[in-house]
């Protein structure tokens, strides 16, 4: 029986391995014992007999060749199958019935058999269903597995990147620690810096406040010492205003005895200038003009003049020349040919001066045409300073006494107008422009209803305040008569020209004013027309000319005698030029008259009618001068 049931138990082996091989992966993954699978195999039943086995095994052989059947040990010899061997003696051939009844039986059993195999078949689809559905389950989880395993991968991933990442950070940090480190040591040498200087700037601060110490000492000192200086200023200032106080009544009494000195050299003085022989001219006879010496000698300044004249007309009965007739003359100063312009502007100056001081201050010029009035006034040609005349030399001199002055608290301005009076008619030499060289009709007029003050109208009166301001006018003075000159034969010469300064002065710290004009003329030719010319029409209009100027001459004359006089009547409308120069004439005037002298023998006559002119003006005093103070 066990040996009928050996291939009964290799088939069951057999189908529990390849029942084994489907289990879930569980069981799967590991080694499961053969034993086991047997165990899941339901037995066989072991009644069945041996033609029952053969049969089963002869459907198994049908339905599973092969591999399932396990392969015989070698070695061993081939046994029949146990069905053949156990087979019951075949019946006889004949015994139909009996075979029938057996194969009945067989067939039987083979019933049996096929329906425990439907049932095994059946618990082995179970089985295998079983196992596709763990099959199928298990490749869910793998794919969940190899999900996980992918997302496992991609974490590895990142942890991977971030690890990379985090390596650079460190690398980056490392750096960075590296970096910081430097900086750190840096800073440590530049603490270290740091606290050597503090160390020098605290023995610098200890210095600076010893010093502030000495300093604070020595400013106690010093506000002491200003406290004691301020009290010495206070008392320096009270002393100056005394001074300051004094030194007006200084001035004031300056300006009294300046203008006492001035009336005793008299209001009005002459004096005579002989100009020298010019190149070309003829050398005058010796003795023809001499300057006798003062009396203390040839150290005073000389004031007489001689001038010899042969009078030819006046022989002798023995027919000799007869002896020069001499001519003296005396003035309050003359000037012989070699003296320059400053002198003479030295011997003015004081006068000059108190036209400052408020007093009227007028200087002509008289002479025949060609004797130096013009030189003595405006100076020689080219603006050689040497020769410059008395016209800019005033004018300098009033500028700076008008500065020295005002530290004294005095403010002076200055006008300017220069005009040109011609056969009685007022022209501007200041015109510009259109006006140039011709000059509008000027009229003298009153400055206002019951005013003193004249003034011409369409002239210019310019503010000057210094030298270049005035240079400049007498240049565009001298422009003007150049144009005038070439319309009318030299006619500067007949004509007399009145440079006039405004001056007005002003101490506002006392209330003071004063205010004076100060007229320079450069009179007309005085020379007479000679009566025996024949009047062509050329020579009436000179005739014409000559009178005019001689009228004027003639009546500056008078005016001076009537002032002189005392007269009630003063013919100032007598001419332009009185009339214009009424307010630097008269009882509060200092006049001084330049009687300017040819010192050539052909102009003896004209000389001796001037010097005889002079003489009669030099005779005149007149009145006390007042000054013009408000
Ligand atoms: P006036 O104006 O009286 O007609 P000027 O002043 O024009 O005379 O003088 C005539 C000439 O004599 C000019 O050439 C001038 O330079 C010259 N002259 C006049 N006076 C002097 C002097 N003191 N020294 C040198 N030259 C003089
Ligand atoms: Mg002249």
């Amino acid at each position: 029986m066990e040996e009928d049931l050996e291939p009964e138990k290799k088939r069951t082996r057999g189908l529990g391995t390849k029942v084994a091989t489907s289990r879930p992966r569980a069981t799967a993954l590991t080694t499961v014992p053969q034993t086991q699978g047997q165990t899941a195999v339901p037995k066989v039943p072991r009644k069945t007999g041996p033609r029952c086995s053969t049969a089963v095994a002869t459907v198994l052989k049908n339905q599973k060749p092969g591999p399932a059947v396990p392969a015989q040990k070698p070695g061993t010899t081939a046994a029949p199958p146990v069905v053949g061997r156990k087979k019951p003696s075949k019946r006889p051939a004949w015994d139909l019935k009996g075979q029938l009844c057996d194969l009945n039986a067989e067939l039987k059993c083979c019933r049996e058999r096929t329906q425990l195999l439907d049932q095994e078949n059946q618990q082995l689809r179970n089985q295998l269903r079983e196992a596709q559905q763990q099959a199928t389950e298990l490749g869910a989880e793998r794919r969940t597995l190899e999900e996980e395993l992918a997302r496992m991968r991609a974490q590895a991933e990142q942890g991977q990147r971030e690890l990379g990442n985090l390596s650079a950070r460190v690398l980056e940090l490392e750096e960075r620690l590296g970096t910081q480190e430097g900086l750190v040591q840096e800073l440590q040498k530049e603490q270290l810096e740091l606290q050597e200087e503090r160390r020098g700037l605290a023995a610098r601060l200890e210095e600076q406040e010893g010093r502030l110490q000495a300093s604070e000492a020595a400013l106690s000192g010093s506000q002491a010492e200003v406290a004691s200086l301020r009290q010495e200023a206070a008392a320096q200032a009270a002393l100056l205003a005394k001074r300051e106080e004094r030194l007006h009544g200084l001035e004031m009494e300056r300006r009294r005895l300046h203008n006492q000195l001035q009336e005793l050299k008299g209001n009005v003085r002459v004096f005579c200038r002989v100009r020298p022989v010019l190149p070309g001219e003829s050398t005058p006879p010796s003795g023809f003009l001499l300057f006798p010496s003062g009396p203390s000698g040839p150290s005073d300044p000389p004031t007489r003049l001689s001038l010899s004249r042969s009078d030819e007309r006046r022989g002798t009965l023995s027919g000799a020349p007869a002896a020069p007739t001499r001519h003296d003359f005396s003035f309050d100063r003359v000037f012989p040919p070699g003296s320059g312009q400053d002198e003479v502007f030295e011997e003015i100056s004081m006068l000059v001066q108190s036209a400052l001081d408020g007093y009227p201050v007028c200087i002509f010029a008289y002479g025949q045409t060609g004797s130096g009035k013009t030189f003595t006034m405006e100076g020689g040609p080219g603006g050689d300073p040497q020769v410059e005349g008395l016209i800019p030399r005033a004018l300098r001199h009033l500028f700076s006494v008008a500065q020295e002055l005002s530290g004294q608290g005095w403010t002076y301005s200055f006008v300017a107008s220069y005009v040109e009076i011609y056969n009685e008619t007022v022209r501007d030499l200041l015109a510009t422009g259109t006006r140039k060289g011709h000059g509008g009709e000027c009229e003298i007029r009153r400055a206002g209803p019951g005013s003193e003050e004249l003034t011409v109208t369409n002239a210019r009166y310019v503010p000057v305040s210094c030298e270049r301001e005035v240079e400049a006018l007498l240049h565009l003075a001298r422009q003007n008569r150049a144009v005038a000159r070439t319309a009318q034969n030299e006619r500067s010469s007949r004509s007399h020209s009145v440079f006039q300064l405004q001056i007005s002065g002003e101490h506002a710290g006392r209330g003071l004013q004063c205010a004076a004009p100060l007229s320079l003329v450069d009179l007309a030719g005085s020379e007479r027309l000679d009566p025996g010319l024949a009047l062509g029409p050329g020579e009436r209009e000179r005739l014409r000319e000559t009178q005019a100027i001689n009228s004027s001459l003639s009546t500056l004359g008078l005016v001076i005698m009537a002032l002189s006089n005392k007269e009630s009547h003063v013919p100032y409308r007598n001419s332009k030029l009185t009339y214009l120069l009424q307010n630097s004439l008269g009882g509060s005037a200092k006049m001084l008259m330049f009687v300017n002298i040819s010192p050539l023998e052909e102009n003896v006559s004209e000389s001796l009618n001037s010097l005889r002119f002079a003489s009669k003006v030099n005779q005149c005093v007149i009145g006390t001068a007042q000054a013009n103070r408000k």
